[in-house]
């Protein structure tokens, strides 16, 4: 039998979503898969979910099943199916796998009755927001171009005062980083004036098709890395730090999308399943419109075999697994790797190319291990 250690479920609980962020990978980019999938996922999904999650658990006997509760927002999905997706999942037979529920949502629509139900089935939070209300308002919008920032930040304080009660975990933070603003002024509003000790920024889904100022990225990770050094918080886990930081002392044990074979003591394999059960590989490569972003299967018969050996997931495996040509001679190519695959596209050499970030690894890098290890 093989064995993984990980399996993570992206489950896109709703496909809809009451904001329209700009740079929005599911909606803005060009992709129709969620328009076209159903707008929530249904109760028969929900059913076939629990039983392939044991099939898969037969098949495989991971040792950690995450569940990504995922949208769009995820909790426009009505409290009654919520609840009955967590009920389901919870009465699954999982082997010797330990379920783990985590949400990420906008928090705009989080209330008492959405803080008890998170607290009934041990689901974790993590919310989204980009910074303080002039950030966060250039692309975090309604569909009426209405500010979300005073609405997740209220949601966003309903979870903390839950957690100071001791009914949940204090929820984290995932902010996209706009390359135009202040890193320091980030890590002041996330850390000083939302009180968060666990927080992750994402870089922006873009590549050679689709760019970005790449210079602003490296100039927002130097100053975050100099806020948090400079804080000096053993209690603050900003999460593409931490893990960078355990990149360079050769201890990382991180997780990609796809499956990641680089470690042979680790094993973890992550899918996207729609709100119709279809499976794709990483969910951030829809907005490449590359065809590796095609359905690899359905739960409702697909097995952990057909998954691993499916031509899709052999490719991004590939890409994961092996460095672009232009990384071959790079002394950072075993921290970085080449980059997200998402962030590697053209459509020209599809998935052979650095980063567009290259610049930005070396140039924080080099930022990082002075600073921890009093090196020049
Ligand atoms: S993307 Fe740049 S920093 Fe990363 S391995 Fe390739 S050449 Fe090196």
């Amino acid at each position: 039998m093989k064995k993984i250690n990980h399996l993570e479920v992206i489950l896109k609980i709703s496909e809809r979503c009451n904001l329209n962020c700009s740079y929005c990978y599911v909606f803005n980019m060009g992709s129709e898969i969620a328009l076209n999938s159903a707008p929530v996922i249904s109760n028969t999904t929900i059913t076939t979910l629990k039983s392939f999650l044991e099939k898969i658990a037969e098949e495989a006997n991971p040792d950690t099943i995450q569940i990504d509760l995922h949208g769009g927002e995820p909790l426009m999905l009505k409290k009654e199916r919520f609840i009955h997706l967590c009920e389901t999942l919870r009465s699954g037979h999982y082997k010797n796998a330990e379920l783990r529920l985590a949400l990420q949502t906008n928090a705009t629509l989080i209330d008492d009755e959405w803080i008890n139900i998170f607290e009934k089935f041990n689901v974790t939070v993590s919310i989204s927001i980009d910074g303080p209300k002039h950030i966060n308002d250039k692309y975090r919008l309604d569909h009426k171009g209405r500010s979300s920032y005073e609405a997740t930040l209220n949601g966003y304080k309903s979870l903390c005062s839950a957690a100071a009660r001791g009914i949940l975990p204090f929820p984290s933070v995932l902010s996209v980083i706009d390359p135009d603003s202040d890193g320091k002024e980030l890590f002041k509003h996330l850390y000083h004036d939302m009180q968060c000790r666990n927080f992750d920024f994402l870089l922006p889904d873009c590549n050679y098709e689709n760019p970005t100022n790449t210079e602003g990225v490296q100039r927002f990770l130097s100053d975050i890395c100099d806020a948090w050094f400079e804080q000096n918080d053993p209690n603050c886990d900003v999460r593409i730090l931490t893990s960078h930081l355990t990149k360079l002392a050769g201890t990382s044990r991180y997780i990609a999308l796809g499956i990641t074979p680089q470690n042979d003591m680790y094993k973890a394999v992550a899918i996207t399943v729609t709100s119709t059960g279809d499976i794709y590989v990483d969910d951030t490569l829809r907005s490449t419109l590359s065809d590796l972003f095609v359905p690899i299967g359905n739960i409702s018969d697909s097995t952990y075999d057909q998954i691993a050996n499916n031509r899709h997931m052999r490719e991004l495996i590939k890409i994961e697994s092996s460095l672009p040509d232009d990384c071959q001679e790079c002394i950072w190519k075993t921290i970085c790797a080449g980059g997200r695959p998402i962030n590697r596209y053209s459509k020209d050499n599809a998935f052979n190319n650095k980063t567009i970030y290259c610049d930005a690894n070396t140039t924080w890098s080099k930022c990082c291990i002075p600073r921890r290890t009093g090196y020049k």
